[in-house]
């Protein structure tokens, strides 16, 4: 074998080699799959199963895109401009700045961009496998070639496989052929000539499985792959961008027109004053570089990639940068309800069965506890029918359960393992059970059909189907059930309803379970076995106690103005219970809809319903997604949670799209905008409470950034027009705009989430950017600014007659008034006030701000006392008096703030 094919053996076709054959090429057992010794000698040999991340942009080119923004080639030019006119420090000076803004941008963007890929891939796909005779999940990076792999619906296909067992399975194969309607698989060999899309006993790595189950051999993995081979599939998508900074764009193409033509209006004006070229050079200049908010792109960036850190931190997992933002949006969020709204530690609490009512003691997975029926403990030895629910739960099922870091806990479904507890608590164990009554075939559990089925044989060869799943869905198969003595009796379904009502009131999760006899030859299990002829055998009711942090979460998401609703598939009355007992309804009774209900509705008594309901039951996944298009025609900016196959399209459609990271299958991953790690409805309360944060600063910076540029070219501007000397000079601009800028507003990104966030209702999405009333306090304080500038300098101009000191304290006296200006829209400010007033709050979380604060004044005493930068820079060092009086007419800005916050609160 040489080096070029490392990652396959040969031959490289295996859809047209009996199955049997793949395996005995592969040296695989197709029942056992590989021992650990085989797998660790194929890891050496081929590696992990992954794809090298196709190289992205160089760095060069990402460094060099860095000033491909209209603001910067205004930069630039100024610079050459500079140096054609023979002003080479100017020049350096210029070139400079622009070129550390570059570097501090790069760096930044790197930054967001690795930690955001990184969280990306944090989200481990695994693989359900035999090795050594075990069915056990590992990551798919652990894969090698002769693996045999176990596919579920939900599932990615971890690598290429040759199947060799198909129950309907139904495969999406749309990233490799681009078609979107899934291909239904086998296993019989292929002609040698089929081409990919024909393939159907193979499946490849990337795909989806929508239907069915399967077992294949790993043919192929990581590079070798059909998808490896085509890579620029896996070219990986982290781009920064996202409906504000597209919006960013905008504003700054619109905003590098209006300073050209004002630029060069302020040359022709001045000119025609009499003045010379270069001075005219100087001011044009000068206005072009006050009126470019150079710090803000930094400023956006930093903010977006430190909200998507904080949400990582709190269990949500942004896998779409632009979720960010929109989370702060959201209006509605629909939830699920078992392991999200609820704990999903299921506890059998109550069983009817044979006419009779028992009740179950003990909580969560600990199996002690005792069956109780007339409120004595029992044996359910001598209750055959009791005997026979109990059975049913623990054969059909699919789950164990572990002693595992010193609790009990289920590995599989919470559900199937409070069937296990229940049983156990009777000292009916699985394992001896499936012994006696081994297991031929399965339907497994799917939400659509909501039911499971096993087929089991016993010692004497009768054949038996067992099936557990939801009442709608089992009752209506059952003719006959089992009365007390164990005899069979006709059903009466009005009387199950009756006691399944009773349990769901109570809040309990209700089962059915019911079983047939099948003849002897029957060795197989389809849907249409289980169609009529079941017998009852009765109902277990578990209780799933509300997560008492999601109560905490649905009340804030009330008082933020966020609608919440439970999707789920669990019965009406249960969900009801739920949602009452959560809260969902301060007033008491919730108005909850089924499944069914909504299918019966026209288009716009749908939209009502859905505006209106707050628990929808019994829901198809389908109809998830009418629920999320009925509540965007109603204007609302939906949050959806999924974790199944057909939640994709309803998670896709959702403005938020939210796929759970533990019980949520990798269909439902991929389509998400966001995981959570921990599956809990408190994490997307946290998420949008980050949301709204992030947005917030991201107005505190354009709030803060703009004024500065207002004053600026508004004083460059009018001493042309009134033929005046310049107060401050293009470099001068430079160092405000850029050094001092980006110390006192980077700190903005980091701002702490003001007490109040939850407590406004959610912003508009049709909002602009630059709001009427955020317009108005930019003018306000601009207008504050250019007094302060102007007046400075025409002040101790003719006071003192140096104009280098006169601009020295106009930049003095605006940096004053920009820290007083910065704290009263910060929670340092706050917390400040607070203080003052004897209300005591710590300061640590304000603590970046407090460091930005403090690097802004000394770089201040730097720029005017240092040699050098007088030079650089053409300031004068100021006396102690002079910077008190700096700080002094710096101080009205305090007044002036709180007045527009109290018209534009910005927290
Ligand atoms: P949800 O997760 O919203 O509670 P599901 O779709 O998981 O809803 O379940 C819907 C119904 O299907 C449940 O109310 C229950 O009756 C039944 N069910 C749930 N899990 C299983 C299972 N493992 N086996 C059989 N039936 C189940
Ligand atoms: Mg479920």
């Amino acid at each position: 074998m040489t080096a070029t094919d490392k990652n396959t053996i040969q031959p490289q076709q295996w859809h047209n080699l009996p199955a049997s054959k793949v395996a005995q090429n592969l040296d695989t057992n197709l029942e056992a799959g590989l021992t650990p010794n085989e797998v660790t000698k194929r890891r050496e040999r081929f590696g992990a199963n992954e794809l090298k991340a196709k190289p992205g942009k160089s760095q060069l080119v990402r460094f060099l895109l860095q000033f491909n923004q209209p603001l910067l080639y205004i930069l630039i030019i100024a610079g050459a401009i500079k140096a054609l006119i023979g002003q080479w420090v100017n020049a350096g000076v210029i070139w400079g700045v622009t070129l550390i803004n570059a570097i501090i941008g790069f760096i930044q963007e790197s930054k967001a961009e690795s930690a955001i890929a990184a969280l990306a891939s944090s989200v481990e796909t695994n693989a359900t496998i035999l090795r050594n005779g075990q069915k056990i999940q590992v990551p798919s990076q652990e894969l090698v070639p002769g693996d045999i792999v176990l596919l579920a619906s939900g599932d990615k296909v971890p690598a290429d496989l040759r199947l060799v067992q198909s129950r309907n399975l139904q495969v999406n194969e749309s990233a490799l052929t681009g078609e979107s309607v899934a291909v239904e698989k086998n296993t019989q060999p292929l002609d040698q000539d089929a081409v990919l899309a024909e393939r159907i006993n193979m499946a490849y790595a990337g795909s989806f499985v929508t239907f069915g189950t399967g077992k294949g051999i790993v043919v192929a993995i990581g590079e070798a792959t059909e998808t490896g081979r085509i890579s620029q599939l896996m070219e990986q998508g982290t781009s920064l961008k996202t409906p504000l900074t597209r919006k960013f764009d905008k504003f700054s193409r619109t905003l590098l027109y209006i300073i050209l033509g004002i630029a060069t209006l302020t040359f022709a004006v001045g000119l025609g004053y009499g003045n010379s070229w270069s001075e005219m050079f100087e001011a044009a200049i000068a206005f072009a570089v006050s009126a470019i908010p150079e710090g803000l792109p930094a400023v956006v960036t930093v903010t977006l990639a430190i909200g998507v850190s904080r949400m990582a931190r709190r269990h949500a997992i942004v896998r779409k940068l632009p979720a960010v933002e929109t989370l702060g949006g959201a209006t509605v969020i629909c939830s699920d309800k078992t392991g999200t709204l609820t704990e999903n530690q299921m506890t059998v609490q109550a069983i009817y069965t044979g006419g009779e009512e028992y009740t179950v003691t003990g909580t969560g997975y600990i199996p002690e506890g005792e069956i109780l029926f007339q409120e004595q403990p029992i044996d359910w030895r001598n209750y055959p029918v009791l005997a026979e629910c109990l059975k049913a739960g623990l054969l059909c099922n699919d789950s164990h359960l572990e002693y595992k870091e010193e609790q009990w806990q289920v590995v599989g479904d919470p559900t199937e393992g409070a069937l296990i507890v229940v049983a156990n608590k009777g000292e009916l164990e699985r394992r001896t059970l499936e012994q006696e009554m081994p297991r031929l075939d399965t339907i497994p559990f799917e939400s659509e059909f909501q039911y499971m089925a096993t087929l089991h044989e016993d010692a004497s060869g009768v054949r038996t189907i067992y099936v557990k799943g939801s009442v709608e869905a089992i009752l209506k198969r059952c003719q006959q059930t089992l009365d007390t003595q164990g005899n069979l009796a006709s059903v009466d379904p009005e009387n199950i309803h009756q006691k399944v009502d009773a349990m769901a009131h109570q809040g309990l999760r209700v089962l059915a379970f019911a079983k047939k006899s099948v003849s002897a030859a029957q060795d197989e299990l389809d849907h249409a076995d289980i169609e009529t002829d079941l017998v009852f055998l009765g109902l277990q009711g578990m209780i799933d106690p509300p997560r008492a942090e999601a109560i905490a979460a649905v009340a804030a998401c009330q008082n933020a103005g966020i609608q919440v609703k439970m999707i789920t598939g669990d019965h009406v009355v249960t969900a009801q219970a739920i949602a009452e007992r959560m809260g969902f309804n301060q007033n008491g009774q919730v108005l909850a809809f089924t499944g069914s209900q909504l299918a019966q509705m026209d288009k716009s008594e749908l939209a009502t319903a859905i505006e209106d309901g707050a628990v929808f039951a019994r829901v198809a996944p389908e109809q998830k997604l009418r629920i999320v298009e009925a509540l965007q025609s109603k204007g609302e900016i939906v949050a959806m949670t999924g974790d199944g196959v057909n939640d994709a399209p309803a998670l896709k459609q959702a403005e938020i799209g939210i796929a759970m990271g533990g019980a949520g299958t990798e269909v439902a991953k991929e389509a998400a905008d966001m995981i959570l790690t921990d599956d809990n409805f408190a994490s997307i309360e946290a998420a949008i409470e980050e949301g709204r944060t992030v947005y917030r600063n991201l107005l505190k910076a354009i709030a803060f950034i703009l004024p500065v540029n207002g004053g600026e070219s508004m004083t460059i501007l009018i001493s042309v027009l009134l033929a005046r000397a310049l107060p401050i000079l293009s470099l001068q601009v430079l160092w405000l705009n850029m050094v001092n800028s980006i110390a006192m507003t980077v700190p903005l990104a980091f701002e702490p989430k003001s007490p109040r966030v939850m407590q406004q209702p959610p912003r508009s999405p049709r909002e602009p950017l630059l709001s009427r009333s955020l317009i108005k306090r930019i003018l306000a304080i601009s207008i504050f600014n250019w007094i302060l500038i102007f007046g400075v300098f025409e002040w101790m101009r003719q006071t003192t007659d140096d104009i280098t000191l006169a601009r020295t304290m106009a930049i003095q006296a605006l940096v004053a008034g920009r820290l007083f200006y910065l704290l009263s829209i910060s929670q340092l400010g706050m917390a400040i006030i607070n203080r003052l007033r004897g209300i005591r709050q710590t300061f640590s979380d304000a603590s970046v701000m407090g460091i930005g604060i403090a690097c802004a004044i000394v770089l201040q005493i730097i720029f005017s006392q240092w040699g050098l930068m007088n030079r650089l820079f053409s300031t004068a060092p100021l006396n102690l008096q002079q910077w008190l009086i700096c700080l002094l007419v710096g101080l009205p800005m305090i007044p002036l703030a709180i007045l527009v916050n109290r018209f534009d609160p910005l927290d």
